[in-house]
């Protein structure tokens, strides 16, 4: 047995810390261990890899991490009641688990990890897609992690995957499968969490690609997104008419008819838009 293996049952770590959970940090927790090791699976093979934890709360994925054998474990953690209970795992798990206590939106983690890096966490519904956002969207690619296996609110991991022409079909769509290959390796109903949300929740696995699908600046593609689907229901000549005088024009060189909607243009034509705007 390995020291991870004897820690104490999660609901008597609770217990014992005080760790009652707080709905403004999005502590939705997860107690059963035979879960939380599922979800590790689904980051692959660890024993090569440093791992980025996000919001690791008790430690019930960080268990699971460590016990699927991750090279090392980087857990940052905001809530600062949860950090001696994660102090007992490094301790069980000499020399592979460090943790940092602040706001995963402030730390650079980069300076603490050995590539290959991969990102595995049970997301804080408050701050999930700000950070999947931050990681698609670095100026260069390939970025410092290679995948990303991420829990979200089922309708956000819905957004995450979807196809041109649907409802869930926008911004996150486009920039997940621009840099990546996206899936949904998991659901979960609101019953698996402690306690449980009022939604379902889905797993999403991530693999960066070496390189961008179709060549595009990463800055204008972003903005041309924001603005198509900000006003998704419009037409993108009128969606995208702050972009330039002569955007009617531009949407006809590459392809794109201008009475059409954001909801139904691909990736590769809101890229060719990107490149005919950037270089125009
Ligand atoms: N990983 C644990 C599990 O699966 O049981 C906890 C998941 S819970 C959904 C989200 C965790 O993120 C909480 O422990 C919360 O305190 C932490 N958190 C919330 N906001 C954070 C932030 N900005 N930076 C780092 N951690 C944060």
């Amino acid at each position: 047995m390995s020291g991870i293996d004897t820690l104490p049952p999660l609901r008597e770590v609770i217990a014992a810390h005080d760790l009652a959970p707080r709905k403004s940090l999005g502590q939705n927790f997860l107690l059963d261990l035979n879960l939380t090791a599922k979800i590790a699976r689904q980051a692959g093979d660890l024993s090569k890899c440093d791992v980025l934890e996000i919001g690791p709360g008790p430690g019930g994925l960080t268990r699971a991490l460590l016990a699927e054998g991750a090279r090392r474990v980087l857990a940052i953690e905001k809530d600062a009641r949860c950090l001696p209970a994660l102090e007992d795992i490094a301790a069980a798990a000499p020399g592979r688990l460090k943790v940092i206590g602040g706001d995963a939106l402030a730390v650079d983690p980069r300076q603490h990890l050995t590539p290959p890096i991969r990102i595995v966490a049970n997301l804080p519904y408050n701050v999930g897609t700000e950070l999947l956002v931050r990681w698609l969207t670095p100026p260069e690619w390939p970025p410092f992690w290679s995948s990303l296996t991420l829990m979200f609110q089922r309708e956000v991991a819905e957004r995450i995957v979807a196809h041109p022409g649907s409802k869930a079909y926008g911004r996150l769509a486009l920039l997940a499968s621009w840099r990546c290959d996206a899936r949904i390796v998991m659901t979960l109903p609101p019953g698996a969490f402690t306690p449980p949300p009022k939604v379902s929740s889905a797993v999403v696995h991530l693999t960066a690609l070496p390189a961008p699908r179709y060549p595009a600046d990463a800055a204008t593609l972003e903005r041309v997104i924001a603005m198509a689907f900000n006003q998704r229901r419009k037409m993108l000549r009128s969606a995208l008419k702050g972009l330039r005088p002569d955007i009617e024009d531009v949407l006809r060189a590459v392809g794109i008819p201008p009475t059409d909607r954001a909801e139904t243009v691909t990736l590769e034509k809101f890229c060719a838009l990107a490149r005919a705007i950037h270089t125009g």
